[in-house]
């Protein structure tokens, strides 16, 4: 099957017992027994059937051994992480996801789990790094807000010679367009809020593995931990993967247009978008990637200025996540990145003035008027 058929026929897609072609919502949290052990679900928090066809669909999308659905993306994320023990060490790229940084320097320090922050679209940085303790390597690709592109098949061809796991947050690149397993990861995250959901209307997270080992300890741990998906999100967002693929391909087409406008515009100093052949990482991210994605950040030098285009765009509505029907736009440093110290956000490049748009489903010329009225 090829991806966009995946979509729609991954996973259970038709119900075995009544031959719904939409997964029925299964509310119930326990489940008879025909004999003690003789059962096809025990309890819910352990298997729940709407839970497991969204599991199943997302491995399928991934190309994994197995999916698990989460309450969130960071209930995704601080699962995995808790595959690790105390003493042991992770290298994570520099501009994570904030909740991520967030979790790895607030919540893992006080398990004595250390994190290293390198920027990992540099291998030699990410090699140097390496200590005897160290157990994996987290990456992002492509980065928030500033687009930063790692390359997927280094790191995995790092982490295996030094027995390490590679774990990489897909979010912003969606299934649709980059597999990080098929480049050697062990483990895929997802904030399936974003992308994978696509309508505003659910939080959810998404961890797929690449072994039958990793399929058990995160079973496991999903089971011991209960971060679990609730039944009625998880059938949201089976409807929200259906369309993921033809989202997307509105998206990239409505996106390199308006990153193109915004690149010729006089009152834009920088865009980062990974379509543009001088975007750092661009040949890489071609080469593991078939999309740029509908992320694009672009400075326009003070936070003054930013403050009066946001106060005049229509259609780009200011609210933090990204990925769905509605275009968003957002100011980095004051709101998803607040939580970095002021320092470290100029450090990487977040500065006062750059502002973050993710490109929704609107009429693609309906947008740019938009920010041009906005710019002007
Ligand atoms: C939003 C996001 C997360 C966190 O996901 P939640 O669903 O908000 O918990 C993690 N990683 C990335 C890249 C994100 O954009």
């Amino acid at each position: 099957m090829r991806k966009k058929t995946v979509m729609i026929h991954g996973g259970i897609s038709v119900d075995k017992a009544t031959g719904a072609v939409s997964i029925p919502i299964s509310h119930a949290s326990t489940f008879k027994q025909d004999g003690i052990g003789n059962f096809k679900y025990e309890y819910a928090r352990t298997g729940n059937p709407t839970r497991e066809a969204l599991e199943q669909l997302v491995r399928d999308l991934e190309g994994g051994v197995a999916g698990f659905a989460f309450g969130s993306g960071m209930a995704a994320i601080s699962s995995v992480m808790q595959l690790f023990s105390s003493g042991d060490h992770i290298i994570a790229t520099d501009d994570v996801y904030g909740g991520t940084f967030r979790y790895m320097t607030k919540v893992m320090s006080k398990y004595k789990i250390d994190v290293t922050f390198v920027d990992t679209s540099d291998k030699d940085k990410v090699i140097a790094s390496i200590q005897p303790n160290t157990k994996a390597i987290y990456i992002e690709t492509p980065t928030n807000p500033l687009l930063k592109i790692t390359d997927i098949k280094a790191i995995a061809a790092i982490a295996k010679e030094n027995g390490l796991l590679t774990i990489v947050d897909n979010t912003f690149a969606t299934p649709y367009w980059q597999n990080p397993i098929a480049h050697g990861a062990d483990i895929v995250v997802h904030s399936a809020t974003k992308y994978l959901g696509g309508h505003s209307d659910v939080v959810a997270g998404i961890v797929v593995v690449n072994s039958e080992k990793l399929k058990e300890d995160i079973h496991f741990i999903q089971n011991s931990v209960g971060a679990i998906l609730g039944p009625q999100d998880s059938w949201l967002l089976i409807r929200g993967i259906k369309t993921l693929a033809i989202r997307m391909e509105e998206i990239e087409q409505s996106s390199s247009k308006i990153a193109e406008f915004l690149q010729s515009h006089p009152k834009v100093q920088k865009v980062y978008y990974p379509g543009f052949t001088n975007h750092p990482g661009h040949d890489i991210h071609k080469h593991q990637s078939n999309g740029f994605g509908g992320m694009i950040s672009f400075d326009i030098g003070s936070s003054e200025l930013a403050d009066q285009l946001l106060a005049k765009t229509e259609l780009f509505t200011l609210a933090e996540s990204l990925g769905a029907v509605e275009s968003l736009i957002s100011l980095p440093a004051r709101m998803t990145h607040a939580s970095i110290p002021k320092e470290r956000r100029e450090e990487l490049g977040i500065t006062e003035g750059l502002l973050r748009i993710s490109v929704g489903l609107e009429d693609v010329d309906d947008l740019i008027e938009d920010l041009s009225n906005a710019l002007q």
